[in-house]
């Protein structure tokens, strides 16, 4: 049977002003194949979809060209659409005409608009109903470190219903929140409560004193070794979330006793009862601005300053309030009479008849300062993150923290899919962010799990008959999406679906040409190619 083409033509609200939309309609409608064809002001939105999808059906149409905005924005709400009409989406090809055409010009561009309009009617031709694969997601989760964020991870993930394993190396819970000696007893309420409502819930095993060894497999099905003692055990879940925090150092190293860490405040809190008239905080002394150092400092200088009356300063070369609540903290530290002092080369520090000489140059009063102090404290900032990278096989920045996919619309998630990376291993975090990310990436577990027995659409697929088994394909994969598989007594590759980023690297290196990226065919762009009038 010969196919029925429609194509629904968007306009944007009439806003796409350099296309002549009854010229693109007209030379579209005498394109080869094509039987129907309409434009719409707003397709995306309810009638106009409600109505494309009556047309779909009463024209009996087989293949669909959606000519509109990008697909990556709008592309979910037309094939959610189609599969409740119970027509199939992968029918369906997309031009954007918005983005891809009339944004990007100024001058009349219908010429153009009818070019992408022969390629994608040629596309569509081509496409084949989609290869589906059915997935089985283990449904427990391996959360690696139990300090603030992996608590919360796995208390949110509880209330979703889903099990989990928290793995902590130390022989307690609570990370660096519970040494920070300068956080507000509210949030350390928080972290007691956490770890509270952990005991008491079934739905959440805790392991301390134990490590991940090694973790194999994909999305879905991991395989990790976890080790405690002398013990190793093999234990399988369907999601990692790495939450294991940073390592913290003391810049500078305190060298006297007058020097201390500011995470050492607390446990200093008797010895300073009336002592010492000056006080003096440094933060972000290596020239890496520190959320940490900042809202310890600050915390610490409000504390000192209303508990014992001394004279403050905070000597910071760039002192950043862009965390929860640090502007409040820092315009109270300046009406209680904090002193700060803007720097751009290191501070000279010395010891002088027994106290703490700080020379500075004042980036403000353009003059050198002198601040002899009691005591100087000096701040947090980020060490090297704690996993071995090679067990996780993810890429770390410059500064040593986890990356991730995309720090601003998925923080959370790794470049290994099914492991997603929370709190301070990814990033300089206060808790208000921790918090936050922990939510978010508790709700992309609940995602991924959820899949559990639905069918997949396959993107990338192995020709087992072309595979020449040669695993370059295995070696160059960026997600670890690629296995050896023995099938009919041959060894084949596999790209495993939940895995796979579709990134098409793999299509691109594959000798044999034996991987095939659904849409995108040699013989489809070969097509689109011809259809307008390349060789
Ligand atoms: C001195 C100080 C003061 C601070 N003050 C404030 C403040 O006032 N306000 C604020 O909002 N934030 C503050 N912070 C920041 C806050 O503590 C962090 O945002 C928070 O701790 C992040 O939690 P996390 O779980 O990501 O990391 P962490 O708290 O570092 O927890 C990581 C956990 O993972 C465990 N772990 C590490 N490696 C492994 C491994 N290989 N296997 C198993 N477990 C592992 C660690 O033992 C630890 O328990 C402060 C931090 C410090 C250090
Ligand atoms: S690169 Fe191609 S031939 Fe080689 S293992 Fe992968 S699919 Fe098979
Ligand atoms: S397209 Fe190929 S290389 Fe890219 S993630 Fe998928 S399997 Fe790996």
């Amino acid at each position: 049977m010969e196919e029925r083409i429609g194509v629904f033509i968007c306009n944007c609200g009439n806003s796409l002003k350099n296309i002549d939309f009854p010229w693109l309609q007209e030379r579209t409608a005498s394109l080869q194949g094509v039987a129907y064809t309409k434009i719409s002001t707003a397709l995306c939105l309810k009638d106009e979809l409600e109505s494309m999808l009556a047309d779909i059906r009463e024209r009996q149409l087989s293949r669909i060209v959606v000519a509109g905005c990008s697909p990556q924005f709008k592309g979910q709400i037309f094939s959610h659409a189609m599969e409740q009409a119970e027509l199939a989406s992968d029918m369906v090809s997309w031009l954007n005409l918005r983005e891809q055409c009339s944004w990007a010009h100024s001058s009349n561009v219908s010429e153009k608009a009818l070019s992408l309009m022969r390629m994608a009617v040629s596309e569509v031709k081509l496409l084949r109903p989609a290869r589906l694969a059915e997935v089985v997601i283990n449904q427990r989760v391996l959360i690696i470190g139990g300090g603030f964020s992996g608590l919360s991870v796995a208390v949110e993930l509880s209330r979703l219903g889903i099990r989990s394993t928290i793995v902590e190396k130390e022989a307690s819970l609570g990370g660096q929140f519970k040494d920070g000696g300068t956080l507000e007893a509210a949030l350390k309420g928080i972290l007691y409560a956490l770890v509270a409502e952990i005991a008491g819930d079934s739905n959440i095993e805790v392991v301390t004193s134990a490590e991940v060894t090694s973790i194999e497999g994909t999305a879905g099905d991991f395989v990790v070794g976890i080790t405690k003692g002398s013990q190793t055990s093999r234990q399988t879940f369907g999601a990692i979330v790495v939450a294991v925090g940073r390592q913290t150092g003391i810049t500078p190293e305190p060298t006297s006793s007058k020097v201390v860490a500011c995470r050492d405040i607390a446990r200093l809190e008797q010895e300073l009862e009336g002592l010492p008239r000056q006080v003096a905080f440094l933060t972000d002394a290596s020239g890496e601005h520190s959320r940490m150092g900042t809202l310890s400092a600050l915390a610490g200088a409000v504390a000192i300053r209303q508990r014992l009356g001394s004279e403050v300063y905070i000597f910071s070369q760039n002192l950043k309030v862009d965390s929860k609540g640090a502007e409040k903290l820092y315009r109270e530290a300046r009406e209680k009479g904090v002193t700060f002092v803007k720097f751009d080369e290191k501070p000279e520090i010395l010891s002088e008849n027994g106290r703490v000489k700080i020379k500075v140059r004042d980036v403000l009063l353009k003059d050198d300062v002198v601040v002899y102090c009691n005591l100087l404290i000096t701040g947090e900032e980020a060490g090297p993150s704690q996993l071995p990278l090679s067990t996780l096989g993810i890429r770390t920045d410059d500064r040593g923290f986890y990356q991730e996919v995309n720090p601003h619309l998925f923080p959370s998630l790794s470049g290994r899919k099914g492991v997603l990376l929370v709190g301070s291993c990814r990033a300089d975090l206060d808790l208000a962010r921790a918090s936050l990310e922990s939510t978010q990436a508790a709700l992309k577990v609940y995602e991924l799990l959820n899949q559990n027995g639905s069918k997949v659409k396959v993107k990338v697929y192995v020709d087992p008959d072309k595979c020449r088994a040669c695993l370059t394909c295995l070696r160059i994969c960026p997600h670890s999406a690629i296995g050896m598989e023995r099938e009919s007594g041959k060894e084949r590759a596999h790209i495993y679906e939940l895995a796979c980023d579709a990134c098409g690297e793999c299509v691109a290196i594959c000798p044999a040409k034996a991987i095939e990226y659904e849409g995108y065919t040699d013989e489809q762009i070969i097509a689109n190619l011809q259809a307008i009038g390349e060789p």
